[in-house]
C-alpha cells in the first residue's frame, strides 16, 4: 500500500475577510450554565470545569450539512459561545486570560445523548458521544479587535424556527477568563485552538431533516441542517 497524502490542515473561515484561521485543537467545556447541569439531572457547583477534545475535522461550516450520525438514537444539539485562541500560553492568570484571545464564533457541540448516559453511567470517556464525525459546526469567526470580548448577551438556538435553548453569557458558571486559566493549567494553549465554552438549559432530541439556527447577540449566528 502507498503511503497516504498528507491531510490538509483544518481552517476555519474568518467573517468579512480572505484569509482563514487554522486549528490546533478544539477542547469543549461541560456542564458552565446552571440550568443546563440541573437539567442533565446534576446539581449545579462550582468544582473545577470539566474539559473534553474533539477532532479538527468535526468542523462542519455554517450552512453546511451534519448527517445524522450512525450507533444513536438520541442526537442532541448543544449552542455554544467558541473561543478562539490567538497567544500561547501556559498557567494563564485570568487576569490577562483575555490577552491571548483572538476572536469568538459560535458552536455547536453535538452529542450522541445516549452514549453520553451509558458512558457517565459506566465512568467511561466521552469519545464516541461528543468526538465524533461532523459533531462541532461552526460559525464564521470574528476578531475581538472588532467585536470586543463579550460577557453577556444572549444565546440561542432554534429547531426548524421554535426557539428551543435561550440564555445568556452572563449565565456561565466558570467565565472565559476563569476557563483559560484552569484550562491552561492542564494544557499549554497554542494560536489555533477552539475552546467551546458550555450549553445553556433546552438540549433535546432531533431528527434528519430538522434546520439548526443559533447565535450569540454581538458575536455570530450559525444554521446546519440535519441530514
Ligand atoms: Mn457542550
Amino acid at each position: 500500500m502507498q503511503l497516504p497524502p498528507a491531510p490538509a490542515y483544518p481552517s476555519v473561515e474568518i467573517a468579512d475577510s480572505s484569509e482563514r484561521f487554522p486549528l490546533h485543537r478544539i477542547y469543549c467545556v461541560g456542564w458552565n450554565y446552571a440550568a443546563h447541569v440541573r437539567e442533565m439531572g446534576l446539581t449545579p457547583e462550582r468544582e473545577p470545569p470539566i474539559f473534553f477534545m474533539k477532532p479538527l475535522d468535526a468542523v462542519v461550516p455554517s450552512g453546511g450539512a451534519v448527517p445524522y450520525p450512525p450507533r444513536t438514537g438520541n442526537l442532541h444539539y448543544e449552542i455554544e459561545l467558541v473561543v478562539a485562541i490567538g497567544a500561547a500560553g501556559a498557567n494563564i492568570a485570568a487576569g490577562n486570560a483575555l490577552d491571548h484571545v483572538w476572536g469568538y464564533g459560535v458552536g455547536i457541540d453535538m452529542t450522541r445523548r445516549d452514549l453520553q448516559a451509558e458512558a457517565k453511567k459506566r465512568g467511561q470517556p466521552w469519545e464516541t458521544s461528543k468526538a465524533f464525525d461532523h459533531g462541532a459546526p461552526l460559525s464564521a469567526l470574528h476578531p475581538a479587535g472588532r467585536i470586543g470580548h463579550p460577557s453577556a448577551g444572549r444565546i440561542w438556538l432554534s429547531v426548524n424556527g421554535e426557539v428551543r435553548q435561550d440564555g445568556n453569557l452572563d449565565q456561565l458558571i466558570w467565565s472565559v477568563p476563569e476557563i483559560l486559566q484552569h484550562l491552561s493549567a492542564y494544557f499549554e494553549l497554542r494560536p489555533g485552538d477552539l475552546i467551546y465554552t458550555g450549553t445553556p438549559a433546552g438540549v433535546s432530541a432531533i431528527e434528519r431533516g430538522d434546520v439548526l439556527d443559533g447565535g450569540v447577540d454581538g458575536v455570530a449566528t450559525i444554521s446546519v441542517t440535519i441530514v
